[in-house]
């Protein structure tokens, strides 16, 4: 089995303006020497916080390179801007904007083209798992959001239990260990000998004082951290433990 490196991102979601460029400054004087880390910025930051020693994100993109739509952000524009990754498939995303796993590898496939990373995101709700749904769940997102021509050079997968973000509560290690031996499977299944470089991150709740743990687990390749991304010293007591 070959060794991933570990990749520790941040999602700040709907939060950051001109005092962001600090946070960034400090996540870049203090970051680990191991693990990659990168920082999915709100698009009106992306510019100002790129080529500041921290990898710069995306949260979304338009399917299409550029046109008639307005408020939309293509891949093309993130790249051009400072971005290398984009976070596709965030359950906020797929429950706030109705995207579907169609749109979802529309978007992946968008950044492929523009030579950024995906990050796709999936994940099973409370209901979900309570129904013994997950594995299902997941591997159906997988199959739907995971475009036919991703490579395994710019795919990274999120799982993400919609019932975990922002919540406090995570799944047990045994939990998380089996969805990602599932996405695991998966990834050998669609990418073959490949898949072995694709880095699956965990999602949900994730913070210093549990980070070890969830990073410790087989199959756990890194982790994507909404709350406790916002400030540089959570972002980078995590980072610390990969
Ligand atoms: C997320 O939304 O990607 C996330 C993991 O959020 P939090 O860490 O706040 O649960």
């Amino acid at each position: 089995v070959m060794s991933r490196r570990a990749f520790i991102v941040g999602n700040w979601k709907m939060n950051g303006l001109g005092p962001a460029g600090a946070e960034i400054d400090a996540i870049s004087a203090g970051a680990p020497d191991g693990p990659e880390l990168l920082i999915c910025a709100p698009a009106t930051l992306i510019h100002r916080l790129s080529r500041r020693g921290v990898a710069i994100g995306g949260q979304d993109c338009h399917p299409k390179s550029s046109g008639a739509h307005t408020g939309d952000i293509s891949a093309e524009m993130l790249a051009d801007a400072g971005a290398t990754a984009v976070i596709v498939g965030h359950s906020e995303r797929r429950a706030d904007h109705g995207e579907t796993d169609e749109t979802v590898a529309a978007k992946a496939q968008a950044a492929r083209r523009a030579g950024l990373t995906a990050i796709i995101c999936v994940g099973e709700t409370e209901v979900e798992r309570d129904s013994g749904a997950a594995l299902d769940v997941v591997a159906r997102q997988l199959d739907g959001s995971v475009p036919a021509d991703a490579s395994a050079a710019n795919t990274v997968i999120a799982y993400e239990p919609v019932w975990a973000i922002g919540t406090g509560r995570t799944p047990n290690a045994a939990q998380i260990g089996e969805v990602h031996g599932v996405i695991r499977d998966w990834l050998k299944a669609r990418f073959g000998a490949e898949s072995d470089t694709i880095r699956i991150l965990y999602g949900g709740s994730m913070k210093p004082a549990n980070a070890a743990e969830i990073l410790a687990i087989a199959d756990v390749d890194g982790g994507l951290i909404g709350g406790a991304s916002l400030k540089a010293s959570d972002f980078l007591g995590i980072a610390a433990q990969a």
